[in-house]
């Protein structure tokens, strides 16, 4: 699973500074500002002015002395500021693209990839599967063990569901307590196999309410495939809610994979 959570607008000195780290980039300014200095000095007063040797040296050493001294201060300030400034687009970026609650992809990077996955199935013709999961009677957890619990078992349910995915996978929240999954490459039986494999490891999960007792956790799933041009994708949406409330129908707990020729 895999999310951009480096700034896109990250300059390529901004880059060379990450990567030579605070203290080298430093050190770097210092000895260059230092250089500089002297070869301007240097030149400066070879043409501009008749100097005996001491002289000369005692004014390189003022031009090595002064940027010495105020190079590494400035440099040190404007590296932290570049560094913090950094560090803050990588969280606004995480921000813009995560739940806060469970760390899962948000609904926008979840339509963002939908699409250029759906591109892709066209292209290339590699199947592309959706799975919607739905966490099961959750009002009732909510309502048994109050609102934090329900919180703690959406974050064990993104968890359980994060640990099955690959590289290419995405797992989103896609609202409440609903999650989707892009399976690219994935074909319907695999899908479905997929679905089975989210729809176990919720079940497995052991978590206690604050009473000590096993809060019982499981979802539902519906799978769907998608197999035909579908603006928006918003067939491959509707036949996964349709499995989805099929499995809620038939008594949750359950991988229902959409209909062949509804989804198509
Ligand atoms: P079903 O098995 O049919 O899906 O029943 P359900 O109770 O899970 O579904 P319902 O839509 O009746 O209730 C969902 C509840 O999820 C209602 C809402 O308050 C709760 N919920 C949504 N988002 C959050 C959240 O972020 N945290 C918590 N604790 N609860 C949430
Ligand atoms: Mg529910
Ligand atoms: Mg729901």
């Amino acid at each position: 699973m895999s999310l951009p959570v480096e700034p896109a607008s990250r300059s390529p000195w901004r880059a060379r500074i990450l990567r030579l780290g605070h203290f080298r980039s430093v050190l770097l300014i210092a000895v260059f500002s230092i250089v500089v200095s002297m070869v301007i000095t240097a030149v400066a007063t070879r043409s501009l002015f008749v100097m005996t040797d001491t002289e000369f040296w005692q004014t390189m050493a003022l031009a090595a002395a002064v940027p010495g001294v105020i190079a590494p201060i400035v440099g040190h300030i404007t590296i932290g500021l570049v560094l913090d400034l950094d560090r803050a687009q990588s969280e606004i970026a995480y921000l813009a693209t995560r739940d806060a609650l469970t760390g899962a992809a948000n609904r926008a990077v979840l339509m963002q990839r939908l699409e250029a996955e759906a591109g892709r199935h066209f292209r290339t013709g590699d199947p592309l599967t959706l799975l919607m999961v739905d966490a099961d009677h959750f009002k009732h957890i909510n309502d048994t063990w109050g609102h934090a619990t329900g919180d703690r078992v959406l974050v064990a349910i993104a968890e359980a569901c994060a640990a099955l995915m690959r590289p290419q996978d995405l797992f989103a929240r896609y609202g409440g307590e609903e999650f989707a999954v892009l399976l690219p490459a994935t074909n319907r039986s695999e899908g479905v196999a997929t679905g089975e494999q989210v729809r176990q490891a919720v079940a497995d999960l052991h978590l206690l309410g604050p009473d000590g007792v096993r809060i019982p956790i499981t979802v539902s799933v519906g799978v769907s495939v998608l197999t035909s041009p579908d603006p928006g994708c918003k067939r491959l949406f509707d036949s996964a809610d349709s499995a989805l409330y099929e499995a809620k129908r038939t008594g949750r707990n359950r991988c229902v994979v959409a209909d062949r020729t509804r989804a198509a």
